[in-house]
């Protein structure tokens, strides 16, 4: 599933190729995505304007045309690349096309993800209550700390709620509290201070290393036949369930905490 670091990665990659470029077209092959694509208001909106600019907010892209917006999520199988026309696939859905001929293309075999138009990005229903981003400078373990009070709710359920903090998906939060020596069934109010100032700098630091290593993807962003491939890292305890831990050669643990499985090790994580 595309996670934050993907969606980053995907941003970067694409907004050289599509900024300040008049769009000539706007095509909708499958409109039926999580919802309707208004394919109809997509043309009469873009064609003959350009995009001035396009940002990330939590996992969704939000692309800028004269103070309206479009709002991209990748759902749980989608990807944006920059097409040349030929190699259209099967789940390409929709193609955004630019006078250089240059094509954004939206491939998405699931159909989970959203292309979406809106002129008010405020109170917009997918955004407005979406909690600090990791990377911005609100998220601290002081904030975890002072939102978590009186909570009774796993501490992994809790970091992966988008309205605590946006983009922890449930490799990083596996991932995130292995290293703070957390377990993730741990309640979120029991969790003192200083185990959050760790918690929120190990977030920190694996999206940080994830968007690292996907800018080693960009190239293929830009006229390939395949979707972006996604990035994988050396992960210390998501999907090792009954393997040793790295650090003590426990044998680790799988947990199911909101239907998400949940590694852990039970020497370590406390
Ligand atoms: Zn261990």
């Amino acid at each position: 599933m595309p996670e934050l670091p993907e969606v980053e990665t995907t941003l970067r990659g694409i907004e050289s190729h599509i900024l300040n470029k008049k769009i000539t077209s706007v095509i909708v092959r499958q409109p039926s995505l999580r919802w309707p694509v208004p394919a109809r208001q997509l043309k009469e909106k873009l064609v003959n304007r350009t995009f001035s600019g396009i940002k990330r907010r939590g996992k969704y892209l939000i692309l800028e045309s004269s103070q309206e917006f479009l709002i991209i999520h990748l759902g749980m199988s989608g990807s944006l690349r920059i097409a040349q026309g030929k190699d259209l696939k099967k789940h390409d859905h929709i193609d955004i096309v630019f006078e250089d001929k240059s094509i954004l293309r939206y491939c998405d075999p699931r159909r989970f993800g959203c292309f979406l138009w809106t002129d008010n990005i405020d109170n917009h229903f997918l955004l407005e209550n979406l909690g600090p981003e990791p990377l911005g400078n609100s998220f601290n373990g002081e904030y975890l700390f002072n939102l978590s009070r009186k909570r009774k709710v796993p501490i992994k359920n809790f970091i992966m709620n988008s309205k605590n903090v946006v983009g922890v998906g449930n490799i990083y939060a596996n991932e995130a509290l292995f290293k703070s020596k957390i377990r993730p069934t741990r309640q979120a109010g029991k969790v003192p201070l200083g185990k959050y100032e760790v918690l929120s700098r190990e977030i920190i630091a694996i999206l940080k290393k994830s968007i690292d290593q996907g800018g080693t993807t960009l190239r293929d962003f830009v006229g390939s036949d395949n979707k972006p491939g996604y990035f994988k890292q050396q992960l210390e305890v998501y999907g090792r369930q009954g393997e040793e831990c790295k650090i003590c050669s426990s044998i680790l643990k799988n947990v199911t905490i909101g239907q998400r499985s949940s590694v852990y090790c039970p020497k370590c994580q406390k």
